[in-house]
C-alpha cells in the first residue's frame, strides 16, 4: 500500500515538472512572444527583418537587417561526368566551351571533338583578372609520351606570372613542387588527387591577386584549390612569380592581368574552362 502510495505520488511530481517545462516552452514559442519583436518591411517593402536589433560592427547593417543587400542570383553550372560535359553558372566568363578559341590569344591550339589541345606556346586571356573563381577541366595523353619531365605538362598561370601545375603526376613522380596541382617550384599540393592519363580532371581554384602599394608588397596572393573535388591548397601563400630552379621576388604589376595555359610541347587537352570574377564586397554599406 505504501508503495503505490509513493509510486503514484513519484508519477504525479513528474507530471508536474514535465508541465512546467511545457508551460514554459508554450511561452516562449507563443505568437504573442514572437510578436514582441518588431518585424518591419524593408525601404523597397520586399523583405521583412528587424531594425530594433544591435548593429553589426563588421557590416555596419542591423543583425538581421531587411535592407542589406539580397545576394546576387546564380543559376548553378552542371557538373561534368567523364563522359559529358558540365556547364557554367550563370554569371561566368566562358573562356573555353568547345566551340572556339576567340577569348584567347595568340589563337593557335587545336580544337578537336570539342576540346582544346596544347600545341606550341602559351596562350593568354585576352581579358585581364585580378581575384577569381577559376574552373579548368584537363586530361593528359593517353598513353603517356614524351620524357618523364613532360608527360601531360602544362599549367595554369593566374595574372600571367602564378601557375598552378598540370602533370600527369599519376604515371610520373618528379619533384613534388612540380607536381599537378602544385603551385610550381613553391608548394607541392597537399595531397595528390590525380586520375590516369586519358581522364578528365577538374581544377577549381580560388585566386587571390598580390597587393602593392607603390613599389612595395602589402599582400601577396593566396590559392585554395580543389583537384577532381579534393582539397589541395586551403589558403596557400605564393611567394613570387614561378619559375624553375629560381626564385623569383614579387614585382609591382598592374591588378588584373591575362590569364594563362601553358604550352609545353606534349599534347595536354581541355574543356569546361570558367571563370568568375571575384570583387570585394564594399567596407560601406550604401545607405
Ligand atoms: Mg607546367
Amino acid at each position: 500500500m505504501n508503495a503505490n502510495y509513493q509510486h503514484v505520488k513519484k508519477s504525479c511530481s513528474l507530471l508536474l515538472q514535465w508541465g512546467a517545462v511545457l508551460a514554459m516552452a508554450g511561452a516562449l514559442l507563443s505568437p504573442a512572444g514572437a510578436q514582441q519583436a518588431k518585424l518591419v518591411k524593408s525601404k523597397d517593402g520586399k523583405a521583412v527583418g528587424y531594425k530594433d536589433t544591435p548593429i553589426l560592427p563588421w557590416a555596419r547593417y542591423h543583425k538581421h537587417d531587411p535592407d542589406r543587400p539580397l545576394p546576387k542570383e546564380v543559376v548553378p553550372g552542371a557538373p561534368s561526368t567523364q563522359e559529358k560535359v558540365g556547364t557554367a553558372p550563370s554569371d561566368a566568363i566562358v573562356l573555353f566551351d568547345g566551340a572556339d578559341t576567340s577569348q584567347w590569344e595568340p589563337n593557335k591550339w587545336k580544337i578537336e571533338n570539342g576540346e582544346l589541345e596544347a600545341t606550341e606556346g602559351d596562350i593568354d586571356t585576352k581579358q585581364s583578372f585580378g581575384d577569381c573563381q577559376l574552373h579548368v577541366e584537363w586530361q593528359a595523353p593517353d598513353p603517356p609520351r614524351g620524357p618523364q619531365m613532360n608527360r601531360g605538362n602544362s599549367g595554369v598561370y593566374f595574372m600571367s606570372l602564378y601557375e598552378v601545375q598540370i602533370s600527369d603526376s599519376y604515371t610520373e613522380k618528379i619533384y613534388p613542387d612540380g607536381s599537378a596541382a602544385a603551385i610550381y617550384g613553391e608548394t607541392p599540393p597537399l595531397v595528390n588527387a590525380t586520375l590516369p592519363p586519358g581522364k578528365w580532371q577538374t581544377y577549381d581554384i580560388i585566386f587571390t591577386a598580390p597587393v602593392f602599394e607603390d613599389d612595395k608588397l602589402v599582400k601577396p596572393a593566396t590559392i585554395t584549390m580543389f583537384h577532381n573535388g579534393v582539397l589541395v591548397h586551403h589558403n596557400t601563400v605564393i611567394h613570387g612569380p614561378c619559375a624553375w630552379r629560381k626564385i623569383e621576388p614579387y614585382e609591382p604589376h598592374p591588378a588584373k592581368q591575362p590569364l594563362r595555359l601553358q604550352g609545353h610541347g606534349n599534347p595536354v587537352r581541355f574543356r569546361n574552362i570558367w571563370l568568375r570574377p571575384l570583387n570585394s564586397p564594399p567596407a560601406k554599406p550604401d545607405r
